[in-house]
């Protein structure tokens, strides 16, 4: 390997990290440590309704009590907020996105009337309430103060994508965590997500963008997350090539840790937490254990 390994643990402190975070963050901090990698811990709080800093205090007192340690200082979204509205006005000045007003409930009388399928995150399919606006009107109602959020015009996306790859398909790497098997390349389809919000009403930026601007940054080499994030791959990989940002070499989408009824864990889901593990007793070897590490 010519570059240095370089992977992270991204949570976002909306609430306490449980087993499945375990799981990412150890395997991530693992990988880069058999590889002589480096180990970048990133704070996800761009969303300042969910925020709290005792979460951000919670999630690096868990990490260290697993025996993690990563480089300081620690990113933090909410000062990047440039960077991605950089990146948005770029996408925007190219036409790939556009201004949306409509609230959730005009979305959803929309779809009542004319259905159109559900994206990876089960949201209706964005109807196009808002696409082909004239001009003006978007900046009349911009200037009577509307909060819009900015859709990606996903046919212009893709078009524009193949353009940049000469044709050449959409695709990522992904690896399944076997030190004995090789990244497979996989076709990415991000049609499945329809024009999705890359620019929120309440915050500017969304996951998507913060993500692909910060890994690439950073220089992110292997991305260590759940399979619940494997569709917004699909997305990412093509923000990345709108953006001209570097590929990371792999992904590696783990599997999810389940509580006993087969639900994927959330962070509202009670005892297992690593706090409360850890307040029953366990240890960061126990945890280990539990997440089959
Ligand atoms: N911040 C995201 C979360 O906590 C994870 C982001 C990522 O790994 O790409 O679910």
């Amino acid at each position: 390997m010519n570059t240095p390994l370089v992977t992270r643990f991204a949570p976002s402190p909306n609430g306490d990290l449980h087993l499945g975070h375990a799981l990412s963050a150890i395997t991530g901090f693992d990988l880069a440590r058999r590889h002589g990698g480096r180990f970048i811990l990133r704070i996800e709080d761009i969303d300042m309704q969910r925020t709290r800093e005792v979460h951000v205090a919670n999630i690096l007192e868990d990490l260290r009590w697993l025996g993690l340690a990563w480089e300081e200082p620690v990113l933090r979204q909410s000062t990047r907020f440039d960077a991605y509205w950089a990146a948005a006005a770029n996408l925007r000045e190219r036409g790939l996105l556009y201004p949306c007003f409509a609230t959730r409930t005009e979305i959803e009388n929309a779809v009542a009337i004319s259905p159109t399928g559900v994206d990876p995150d089960g949201a209706p399919l964005y109807p196009g309430l808002c696409k082909g606006v004239p001009e003006e009107k978007i900046e009349q109602r911009m200037a009577a103060g509307e909060p819009a959020c900015l859709r990606l015009d996903m046919d212009r996306a893709l078009r524009a994508a193949s353009a940049h790859l000469c044709g050449a398909p959409l695709t990522f790497h992904e690896w399944n965590g076997d030190a004995a098997s090789s990244p497979q390349v996989v076709p990415a389809d991000p049609a499945r997500w329809g024009d999705a919000i890359i620019v929120r009403k309440d915050t500017p930026s969304s996951y998507h963008l913060a993500v692909v601007v910060d890994d690439a940054m950073q220089g992110i080499t292997h991305v260590v997350r759940g399979k619940d994030l494997y569709e917004a791959t699909h997305l990412q990989r093509l923000l990345q090539v709108l953006l001209d940002l570097p590929e990371p070499e792999t992904y590696y989408h783990h599997h999810l840790m389940l509580d006993p009824a087969g639900r994927k864990l959330s962070k509202s889901s009670r005892g297992t937490s690593l706090r409360d593990l850890r307040a029953d007793g366990a240890s960061p070897s126990d945890i280990r254990r539990l997440v089959g590490l």
